[in-house]
């Protein structure tokens, strides 16, 4: 079947770039087509909607706006389009080590140690070769994890508290503690806080090149976060709306092949339909990229394009949700979250058991109940690094397990005086074997054996092909913000830029 229309442009994908694009080439006048494989929008922005009760809406994606009242251009899509966004209230964070809550102050001086070295890492140093790992160098015995007289932060605004917020728990460098200088925190400890770093990462700091270690430091959006009101996905939904009548979006459309042709380009879906444009823009993630068979794109991607699109990495980052009829935690209406440090320093591996899993992981836990957001629920979200997530999720244990699981290893944790009730209902997200998304985000650079690598990998990504015709957007196409949802935003405006720019020249 073939769609008789021939569309200024057609996108794959519903994301964040894809939609962003979309409206601002309908805002330009032309007509645009978008092919969404799901069947719904929004792509790696999902938010999930408690079916008993409405207004709990949490982002089981995105949910951040990073850099909010730095100028991350989210925060601007959603003023223009009326749509509040919350700053959370800044929370004190718990760090459980083995023997139950540590005190604030070595939380403090803990805390301090971990932004010292992460500091360091960029200060200008001789370049390391690229396979030396992040972690080789933060766990090295000359290390400043180790030195605990830190003072991170030179800058005197910043006060002294150790604040975390609910749904962003591990985002807390910008905040300056002074360490007190305690000697008895064991090296281990600080081993199982420095794994916090593996949550935005989306990967193993044993796998991050040091030698590229800080350098997104400089150029992604950070200081204030804001949670969009409602989720990042009806966000989306009102970019869609408020794009013209030329803007159609078609679900359920699994992309499975983009040709070239004399006149333009033409895509095929999964089920046959056939659709004719003068531009294509490409939003399909990294993850699905690497899964492609070579004659998705006809004619083939360029050799060096397949190499990098192997060689760059995604990474994985998954949420665990519990949801209870009352909060029994410790003191949940005033903690932001809590850090769970492993109990053992074994490595969970295929064969451990779900206790297992969580007991030798660093795990982060955002506590709703304190009332940080205007969300305030018996509800605790968990972040899952690249272990914990990949051994769970690929080890074949069912959700119902997994949250019973989790729920018995947090009574054993916190160690309440009353036995709590089970959790009335739990969600585990599952962005590693989505098919549309395979993986998080793309991850910063990892250790190569050939050199090759470099955040110049992400820039290749957005190169057009085919005399302009075949363009990409998405996270992993803009250098300087991968990884984020600005990265997906600012990706979808250039490209809108630069498809109205080339067909203003076809037309001349
Ligand atoms: C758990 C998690 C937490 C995150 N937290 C944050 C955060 O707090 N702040 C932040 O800034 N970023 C965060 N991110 C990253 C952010 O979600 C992404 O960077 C961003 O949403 C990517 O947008 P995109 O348009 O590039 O890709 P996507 O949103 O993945 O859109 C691509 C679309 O293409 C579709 N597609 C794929 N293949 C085909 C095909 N063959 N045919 C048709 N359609 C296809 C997909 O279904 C998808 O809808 C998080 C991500 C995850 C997974």
């Amino acid at each position: 079947m073939s769609d008789s229309q021939i569309y200024d442009t057609i996108i794959i994908g519903a994301g964040w770039s894809g939609s962003i694009a979309a409206q601002r080439l309908s805002e330009k006048g032309y007509k645009v087509l978008i092919l969404e494989a799901r069947d719904r929008i929004g792509g790696r922005a999902k938010t999930y909607i408690d079916d008993k009760e409405n207004d709990i809406k949490i982002d089981l994606g995105c949910s951040w706006i990073h850099g909010y009242k730095e100028g991350n251009p989210t925060g601007k899509i959603a003023k223009d389009l009326n749509v509040n966004v919350h700053l959370p209230k800044p929370l004190e964070g718990v760090i459980y080590g083995k023997n139950g809550p540590l005190s604030k102050e070595k939380a403090a001086s803990l805390r301090a140690s971990l932004s010292s070295a992460q500091e360091a890492f960029k200060l200008p140093h001789p370049s390391p070769s690229s396979t030396e790992s992040l972690a080789s160098a933060l766990f090295s015995n000359s290390s400043r994890l180790f030195k605990t007289d830190s003072k991170p932060s030179s800058n005197p605004s910043n006060t002294n508290i150790d604040s975390t917020s609910p749904a962003n728990p591990t985002e807390n460098d910008n905040i300056s503690i002074t360490a007190t200088g305690s000697n008895d925190i064991d090296k281990e400890t600080l081993e199982g806080l420095a794994r916090t770093l593996e949550i935005p990462l989306g990967l193993k700091l044993e796998k991050v090149s040091l030698k590229w270690s800080g350098w997104e430091t400089t150029t992604s959006f950070a200081g204030s976060d804001a949670a969009p009101e409602n989720g990042y996905q009806s966000l989306i939904q009102k970019v869609l709306d408020s794009s013209k009548d030329n803007v159609q979006v078609k679900l359920s459309s699994n992309v499975q092949d983009i040709s070239d042709s004399t006149d333009g380009v033409q895509v095929t879906t999964e089920s046959g339909s056939k659709y004719d444009a003068k531009t294509v823009i490409s939003t399909i993630p990294l993850g699905v990229l690497k899964n492609l068979s070579n004659d998705f794109f006809k004619p083939e991607l360029p050799s060096n394009l397949k190499e990098i699109i192997k060689g760059t990495n995604v990474g994985i980052l998954e949420k665990l949700l519990l949801k209870y009829d009352q909060a029994w935690w410790p003191n949940s209406s005033t903690i932001g979250s809590y850090t769970l440090l492993p109990l053992n320093n074994k490595q969970p591996n295929a064969n451990s058991t779900i206790e297992e899993i969580f007991s030798s992981s660093t795990l982060v836990v955002a506590n709703y109940a304190s009332g940080s957001l205007p969300l305030t629920k018996p509800l605790l979200l968990t972040y899952l690094s690249e272990t914990p997530a990949k051994l769970l999720l690929k080890g074949g244990h069912s959700k119902e397990d997994i949250v019973k699981g989790f729920h018995n290893y947090l009574v054993k944790r916190f160690e309440p005086s009353t036995k709590p009730n089970e959790p009335i209902n739990g969600e585990i997200t599952n962005w590693l074997t989505d098919e549309y998304s395979f993986g998080a985000t793309t991850t910063p650079t990892v250790i190569s054996e050939d050199n090759k690598r470099s955040p110049m990998d992400f820039k290749e990504l957005s190169r057009p092909l085919w005399k302009g015709k075949l363009g990409f957007a998405g996270e992993h196409t803009e250098m300087e913000h991968r990884g984020s949802v600005a990265g997906a935003v600012i990706s979808g405006i250039r490209e809108a830029e630069r498809v109205d720019r080339l067909l203003n020249l076809i037309k001349a």
